[in-house]
């Protein structure tokens, strides 16, 4: 009998602020939730763990270009802006991890965030005996590509959902270029619909 890696899913920061109408709209943002709650209803159906990240600021962060950083104000912790996607159907049971929450914390990558107990997603997912990530959510040229080039790093097989995922382009070629990083980088890229619709453990 061949063992199938255990795997989990991890959703990046599919956040109002980062979807239509938000302060850092994305476009295409909206788009990333029909197939990532594909993923979530197949993770739910293995009994996968589901890890979702959120950009959660303070309102004075280093992060913001009133402050000397680079980005409108976004993601302010407990405001409307940050809160996840209406439409994504993350369950109760989802692990959410928290990103950028210190003054001088970008926020950038999931590996750098923290769960509500204080733990780095690196142990949480060993401690899970996670092998496998298959990721997807916002943006595909910041935050998917730090975690997933973290997630490489730290020894984990990536599946990069590309149906799942959609750039912020500040230059037009950056989502293709950070797709292009992490696949030289050893991530695997597929659509929702080839990982749904395969019936192998694949
Ligand atoms: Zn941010």
């Amino acid at each position: 009998m061949t063992e199938t890696p255990r795997t989990a899913l991890l959703v990046i920061d599919v956040q109002n602020d980062f979807c239509a109408g938000g302060a850092l709209e994305v476009r295409g943002g909206d788009r990333v939730v029909e197939p990532l709650n594909a993923m979530i209803a197949r993770a739910t159906a293995r009994h996968e763990p589901i890890y979702a990240t959120r950009d959660w600021h303070p309102a004075d962060t280093h992060h913001f270009k009133a402050y000397g950083g680079t980005w409108p104000v976004h993601c302010v912790a407990e405001t409307a802006g940050a809160r996840f996607h209406p439409g994504l159907e993350l369950p109760g049971r989802t692990t959410i991890i928290t990103t950028g929450d210190t003054r001088d914390d970008e926020g950038y990558s999931a590996f750098e965030g923290h769960t509500a107990e204080g733990r780095n997603l690196a142990d949480e997912l060993r401690r899970q005996g996670i092998e496998r990530l298959y990721v997807g959510g916002l943006a595909t040229d910041y935050c998917v590509r730090h975690s997933v080039l973290d997630a490489l790093r730290e020894g984990f097989h990536v599946v990069l959902l590309t149906d799942a995922v959609a750039a912020v382009n500040l230059d037009p070629a950056d989502g293709d270029r950070a797709l292009d990083e992490m696949k030289r980088a050893g991530a695997d890229l597929r659509t929702t619909g080839e990982v749904v619709g395969s019936q192998t453990p694949a």
